[in-house]
C-alpha cells in the first residue's frame, strides 16, 4: 500500500506482513500476567515514513497531543513506579531508542 507521510510527505510502501511506516507497535513484559502485553498498528495507520518523522511530528503538535492524552482519563503510567516496575520501564525506553 503506497502511503504519504504525514511529517514529510515523503512516499513510502507498507504492507502487513512489513515493518515500513511508524508507529509499528511495540510491547512489554508485564509481571501482572507474566507475559509480554503487545499492541500492533494495520499498515494503513502507519502514517509516518520514520519514528523520527513520528517524533517531529509529535514534537510539533504536543499541545494537541497531551490535552489528547489528558481528555484519555487517568489511565496512565505517569506515576512514580515502584522499584520492580521501573527496571521494566528501563527496558521499554531502551528498546523504544531503535529506529
Ligand atoms: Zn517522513
Amino acid at each position: 500500500m503506497k502511503m504519504h507521510c504525514k511529517a514529510c510527505g515523503k512516499k513510502y510502501y507498507v504492507t502487513e506482513n512489513s515493518y515500513n511506516g511508524y508507529p509499528y507497535g511495540s510491547g512489554y513484559w508485564s509481571n501482572d500476567i507474566d507475559g509480554y502485553v503487545r499492541a500492533s498498528v494495520p499498515a494503513h495507520q502507519r502514517v509516518f515514513h520514520s519514528r523520527n518523522c513520528w517524533e517531529y511530528w509529535t514534537a510539533k503538535n504536543i499541545d494537541a497531543y497531551t490535552l489528547w492524552l489528558h481528555s484519555m482519563g487517568n489511565d496512565d503510567n505517569n506515576v512514580q513506579p515502584t522499584n520492580r516496575d521501573n527496571s521494566i520501564n528501563e527496558t521499554i525506553e531502551e528498546r523504544n531508542n531503535y529506529g
